[in-house]
């Protein structure tokens, strides 16, 4: 208990003179905290256990210098995504485009039109920037741009349908992840849910008894099963039939289609991912979508459809709560050029890895594995993810290696810097170059050829 007394006193550590670099790396403040926490920690360790931690006052300033550097390291950092999984929401879906992240740029480092109308000289809107390109690539009659898809179906369903009905299929009750579910975003809503038909069937005579039996329906929503399907005995009425219905009622259909693609994912090999222009065609009135899903641009939820309904949910005051800020403006005016210019194929870098050939695959895979000199590499498959084509996947190769321990290898990739992130199968662990950046490829080797060489010595040690 003696050693208590021994701990040195804070203003013995700031008067050291290594506490003089370290105020002027992290501040006077920061430095006291970490200063205050690294003694506290001490007099816990001698008061608790056995062990005699050093009292040294260089020993103690180490400490308060990697706490300091750990308490200032940023958390959200760039990964390497080997996994194969192309909208992988961990890993923060769609990377964007060159020309996205320019315009996010050159948007945030100094001031922009974002509500300014330039011809006029006055307050313009913000829902301009987007809106045009939208219109044009979807031949909807008008655009909304919020925060992400979640709170693009808050507003439709709050601003179309508060205190009213909303017919919805049993068979489209989802949840798609990350805590949105259907049911739950219609009770925040205050909408009223009234289910129709059974969990896998539903008619369409289940929806006009339906709306022969509620006096107060709103609208009718459709929400795209996203990331399941449901198979065997089943049926749902199709989109065009559905809105046939709703307008016979006056009413709109309203369709969450989630990712929401805006090329035929058929075209690609994989399962025809329903199309934005096709629900619109079909007569879906309000159409929602993601940004960041198969669109390949920045976080956002895009409402298109019938001027109407659009108008009385620019009108609503949660639009407000939930509008886009200028990044995301930016970015997603960027991304949706390509869309325009049909050149989203080869520029937008989720349909950049979508498209990829699997002979091509295997070249990276070659080359990375003639680089390490170690590994095979075999046929597998990538996944598009992002709720988006649900057991759809397409033929890839990886590098797959050998190791003792998949697990404890894995959590190595996920210390190196960047951070590398892969995936076990059949008790290997194997690396796909769909999603990893062409640009990232020195950097993943370099680390990865680092890992396999400290493996090596210890195995030969033991
Ligand atoms: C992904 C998805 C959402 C939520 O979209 P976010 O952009 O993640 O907020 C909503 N509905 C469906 C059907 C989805 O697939």
């Amino acid at each position: 208990m003696n050693r208590l007394r021994e701990i040195p006193s804070v203003d013995v550590l700031l008067q050291h003179p290594r506490a003089e670099v370290l105020q002027k790396r992290f501040g006077r403040s920061l430095l006291l905290n970490g200063v205050r926490s690294v003694l506290d920690d001490t007099r816990q360790a001698l008061l608790n256990s056995s062990e005699s931690p050093s009292l040294s006052p260089e020993i103690l300033l180490n400490r308060v210098e990697s706490l300091l550097e750990q308490w200032l390291a940023p958390t959200l950092v760039p990964v390497i995504n080997a996994t194969g999984v192309i909208l992988h929401t961990n890993l923060g879906r769609a990377p964007l485009s060159l020309p996205a992240l320019r315009a996010m740029q050159e948007t945030a480092g100094g001031y922009c039109t974002l509500e300014y109308d330039l011809e006029r000289g006055e307050r313009g809107s913000r829902t301009v920037h987007a809106e045009m390109l939208l219109r044009r690539i979807t031949g909807a009659e008008a655009a909304l741009v919020v925060n992400n898809n979640a709170a693009a179906v808050l507003l439709v369903l709050t601003a179309l349908a508060r205190r009213r009905g909303v017919l919805i299929s049993r068979t489209q009750l989802v949840e798609i992840g990350g805590g949105f579910r259907v049911p739950e975003v219609m009770a925040q809503s205050g909408a009223k849910l009234i289910e129709v038909g059974t969990t896998n069937r539903v008619r369409l005579e289940d929806y006009e008894d339906a709306l022969r039996s509620h006096h107060s329906v709103s609208l009718i929503l459709r929400a795209h099963h996203s990331n399941f399907r449901i198979i065997g005995f089943t049926a749902e009425p199709s989109l065009k039939d559905l809105a046939d219905l709703a307008h016979r009622y006056q009413l709109p259909l309203v369709d969450d289609l989630g990712s929401g693609a805006l090329l035929d994912t058929s075209k690609y090999g994989l399962a025809h991912e329903p199309m934005v222009q096709e629900s619109l065609a079909d007569g879906a009135d309000v159409v929602c979508f993601s940004g960041d899903k198969l669109l390949g641009g920045p976080q956002a939820g895009i409402i298109v459809g019938k001027s109407e309904w659009i108008a009385r949910l620019k009108k609503h005051p949660l639009a407000r709560a939930v509008r886009p800020d200028k990044l995301t403006l930016a970015a997603l005016a960027a991304t949706l050029v390509y869309y325009l210019k049909e050149e989203a194929e080869e520029q937008v870098p989720v349909w950049r890895m979508i498209t990829q050939k699997p002979e091509r695959l295997k070249e990276r895979a070659q080359e990375w594995q003639t680089f390490l000199g170690f590994g095979e590499v075999i046929p597998s498959r990538s996944t598009v993810g992002g709720g988006s084509l649900p057991e759809e996947t397409l033929p890839t190769f990886v590098l797959a290696l050998n190791v003792r321990k998949p697990n404890a290898f894995l959590a190595n990739l996920r210390k190196c810097s960047p951070p590398i992130i892969a995936r076990i199968e059949e008790e290997r662990v194997v690396f796909d170059p769909r999603t990893v950046l062409p640009e990232q490829d020195g950097l993943f080797l370099n680390q990865l050829s680092h890992i396999l060489q400290n493996q090596r010595r210890k195995e030969a040690s033991s």
